[in-house]
């Protein structure tokens, strides 16, 4: 699989490191702690598109968002994620 970083540009997976599923919300900090067991250790395992964080983490160390097919690992976009957000990429 390659992914193609908006700074670095494409570059193969063993450049990068998994970082969780992107589409997990947090809940609020005084919620039940059966809410925050859930948010943390309850896991889909889709089949198909699904978003996903990933950092750069032997190039530029930027975080990224990827809409991968878990299936085909078809890539259908990239996006900087948190302060480097701003600099560009798609
Ligand atoms: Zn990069």
């Amino acid at each position: 699989m390659r992914i193609t970083c908006p700074i670095c540009g494409e570059r193969g997976v063993a450049e990068f490191v998994y970082g969780g599923d992107a589409t997990i919300e947090r809940p609020p900090l005084d919620a039940p702690a059966e809410d925050w067991q859930r948010a943390i250790y309850a896991r889909e395992n889709p089949r198909g598109s699904h978003a996903e964080y990933w950092q750069h983490a032997h190039g530029c160390r930027a975080w990224l968002r990827v809409e991968r097919d878990t299936a085909t690992h078809a890539i259908a976009s990239v996006a900087l994620v948190g302060r480097r957000a701003g600099e560009g990429g798609q």
